[in-house]
């Protein structure tokens, strides 16, 4: 239910039990509603508030505070009897003059957790007679930031679609003028193909992340093999690697498993290893190892390759986030792949971290909770091997 439906709800809700202690029990006060300034609460209302989750305030006629949920109080919002919000309290003026329910956003400074501020949907309501007010304020600041995150998100992705839509239109007109030129058409159909492939990498990471991202806790786990899943993801980047000679090695402790949905295990080491041969010079060394740690299974990818600069190892797990946009670019990255393997982590109750050090090589390390709590391997450790 949205906020303003809550608000509406029980704003009803309270004016129904307000008139209904009017016309039942008239000369009844509720002495023990928790009354704060002397004057009496209409019955039930009290109860009411206490199951609200949102900030609940109810003023006197004076404007002093007669009950305040403890969310009101933790906000800052009321202090002892008083309405700390000058803009909230004006509104609680108004709405007691002509007995009209308002509704605003309202931000205050902000006193919880050392926010700055703190926005509210404020409704300020009439309640009964005697000038009392009711004041509903809901948080509205991790709204507005998941508001901001989408908008952000929505607006890159268009970007990012316009780059290679934009290509592949210029590529169509230009193969139409060359349309007497056999071997013009050839080369420009090739680069509409990379263009194409390039769009193609973008929704399915698109799609990927979505699944991911809506997918917490994952609809259907089993038990993974770590072995498979390297091998499959091994086997996938394998041409890549090869027409680079980069050499991809794998190692460690095998017959080591997860709880969790191998297809997004492989789609998250398919990512760490491609990165590591995208950003790594020919002739080099990509090693994917597997080790138990405690009651977790840690899987590596180290590189010998470019590294990362220091003040961007914070931001590379971020969407499109990329170090350099052109390398990225010529490699077909997406810039969403680090994003994807973050957000498996996740969804398998583990974490992914990062080592790297510019010019010498980069190691990510996915570390998941291993099956049945404890990471047992069978058979023992076995030597690295190159993969086939
Ligand atoms: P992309 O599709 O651009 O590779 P990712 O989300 O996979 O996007 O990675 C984000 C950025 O992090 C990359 O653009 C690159 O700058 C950097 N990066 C990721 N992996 C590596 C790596 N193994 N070595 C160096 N830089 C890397």
């Amino acid at each position: 239910m949205s906020f303003a439906a809550l608000a509406g709800f029980v704003v009803g809700a309270l004016a129904v039990l307000f008139y209904r202690n009017q016309i039942e029990a008239p000369s009844r006060t509720a002495a023990n509603d928790g009354v704060e300034t002397g004057t009496a609460l209409p019955q039930g209302v009290a109860s009411v508030l206490a199951v609200l989750p949102s900030s609940a305030v109810v003023l006197d006629a004076h404007d002093r505070v007669l009950r305040a949920s403890s969310a009101a109080r933790a906000f800052g919002l009321v202090k002892g009897e008083r309405l700390m919000a000058a803009e909230l309290l004006a509104l609680a003026r108004q709405v007691r003059r002509d007995g009209e329910i308002r509704e605003s956003e309202i931000d205050v400074a902000g006193h919880k957790f050392g926010q700055e501020t703190t926005s509210f949907a404020v409704r300020v309501a009439p309640l009964g007679s005697h000038g009392q007010v009711l004041v509903l304020a809901e948080d509205q600041t991790e709204r507005r930031r998941v508001e901001a995150v989408r908008r952000d998100f929505v607006a890159n992705v268009s970007h990012e679609l316009k780059t290679p839509v934009g290509a592949l239109s210029l590529l169509a007109e230009t193969i139409q003028d060359a349309a007497d030129d056999p071997e013009a058409v050839t080369r420009f159909a090739g680069r509409m193909q990379l263009e194409t492939a390039r769009l193609n990498y973008l929704v399915q990471d698109l799609i990927t992340l979505s699944r991911i991202q809506g997918a917490e806790p994952i609809p259907t786990p089993g038990q993974v093999s770590i072995d498979e899943a390297v091998n499959d993801a091994v086997d996938h980047c394998n041409t890549r690697a090869a027409a680079r000679d980069i050499a991809l090695v794998t190692g460690g402790t095998s017959g080591l498993r997860i709880w969790g949905d191998d297809e997004l295990l492989v789609t998250a080491l398919r990512n760490l290893i491609d990165n590591a041969v995208a950003y790594s010079p020919e002739h080099t060394r990509v090693v994917v190892s597997v080790r138990p740690a405690g009651d977790s299974v840690e899987i590596s990818v180290s590189d010998q390759g470019i590294g990362i600069p220091e003040e961007a190892l914070e931001r590379i797990f971020e969407r499109f986030f990329r170090v350099d946009a052109a390398r990225s670019r010529a490699t077909g990255g997406t810039g969403l792949g680090l994003a994807i393997v973050k957000h498996v982590a996740a969804a398998h109750a583990g974490e992914v971290s990062v080592w790297s050090k510019e010019g010498s090589g980069s190691t990510f390390t996915l570390r998941l909770p291993a099956f049945g709590g404890t990471a047992v391997a069978v058979p023992p450790s076995i030597p690295l091997e190159a993969a086939k």
